[in-house]
């Protein structure tokens, strides 16, 4: 009982969050084609990968000048593992991955993948190292085909359907009347935020990127939706180096390394019961969770989001 509620109730405790997060998703989609602010060095190499590690150096930033975001932010993701950052709204959890992406350059310090500093490589392949399945999937007003090829251009039909199957959407698809021809998005099919979530991943598969990002913002997902897709992020995580926004303690408990970011500087960092046991910020918003949890299950008839 208790498992499937934890899901449900962090939907009320991150609701302001959720329209944040919904809207970022749109930005990154838009920055993806348009944002030209940051160029390639004129000597820019292609990233080579080998396992991924990905290493934040005392990185400073700001978007503003006038107000510093990110304050000596030094982490190191060994390859293959899982890192996932906590911290409250505003704290500057999705701007690590819009840093990560390369849509802003730091002011200070330096991020590196396998040791090649991300101002040295060119952006393309940065991107094609990279993929992000967000929470809230923003489909294009094209096919379904189309929206599972995104994630490499050029993809045969025999690899689309592949990677739909390996997110569990291939049967859903064919029982479509137009199949993987249905227009999707604003002006076409309406799908469940679980079966976004799964073209997001076929997508994501498709790609096969060394390094992924979850920023798992939202989830308009009953519960049992919700645990399929869980299973689903933690088998494509495996043996990839991955970023986890995160905001359920289920992602957080299994993470190699837990960063609690607080006001723009790491606080805290290690593992869940390590954390814990620390009893600081960390176990604090744990213990707050807990209660609600608590709360929640006294009085079933009145959860929802405040
Ligand atoms: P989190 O993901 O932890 O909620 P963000 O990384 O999105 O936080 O944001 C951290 C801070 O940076 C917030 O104070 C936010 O208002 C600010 N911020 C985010 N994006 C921008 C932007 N494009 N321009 C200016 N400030 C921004
Ligand atoms: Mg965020």
């Amino acid at each position: 009982m208790i498992q499937l509620y934890i899901p449900l109730n962090f939907l009320g405790v991150i609701y302001r969050e959720i329209k944040q997060s919904l809207a970022d998703m749109e930005r990154l989609f838009s920055l993806l084609d348009e944002h030209r602010e940051v160029a390639d060095a004129p000597d820019a190499q292609p990233l080579r990968t080998h396992g991924a590690e990905v290493r934040f150096q005392h990185v400073d930033f700001s978007y503003e000048s006038k107000r510093k975001i990110l304050f000596d932010v030094d982490f190191t993701i060994a390859p293959g593992t899982t890192t996932a950052v906590v911290g409250h709204s505003g704290s500057g959890k999705s701007t690590l991955s819009r840093l990560l992406f390369r849509f802003y350059e730091v002011n200070g310090g330096s991020i590196t993948i396998d040791g090649q500093d991300l101002r040295v490589v060119t952006q393309d392949s940065l991107r094609h190292a990279i993929g992000i399945v967000p929470q809230d999937t923003v489909l294009f007003n094209d096919t379904i085909e189309y929206n599972i090829a995104y994630g490499k251009p050029g993809a045969t039909k025999e690899q689309i359907v592949a990677a739909a199957k390996a997110a569990s959407i291939h049967d859903f698809i064919e029982s479509l009347p137009d199949g993987y021809g249905s227009m999707v998005g604003e002006r076409g099919l309406k799908l469940s935020g679980g079966e976004k979530q799964r073209v997001a991943i076929a997508r994501t598969l498709l790609k096969n990127p060394a390094i992924l990002i979850f920023d798992e913002a939202t989830s308009a997902l009953d519960s049992k939706a919700e645990q399929a897709i869980q299973a689903q992020l933690k088998e494509i995580a495996r043996s990839r180096t991955t970023l986890v926004i995160a905001h359920r303690l289920s992602t957080v408990a299994d993470a190699e390394q837990i960063l609690v970011l607080d006001h723009g500087r790491i606080v805290e960092r290690g593992t869940h019961q390590s954390l814990l046991a620390a009893d600081g910020l960390y176990a604090q918003m744990w213990l707050r969770q807990q209660a609600r949890v608590d709360e929640d299950l006294a009085s079933p008839a009145s959860p929802g989001p405040d």
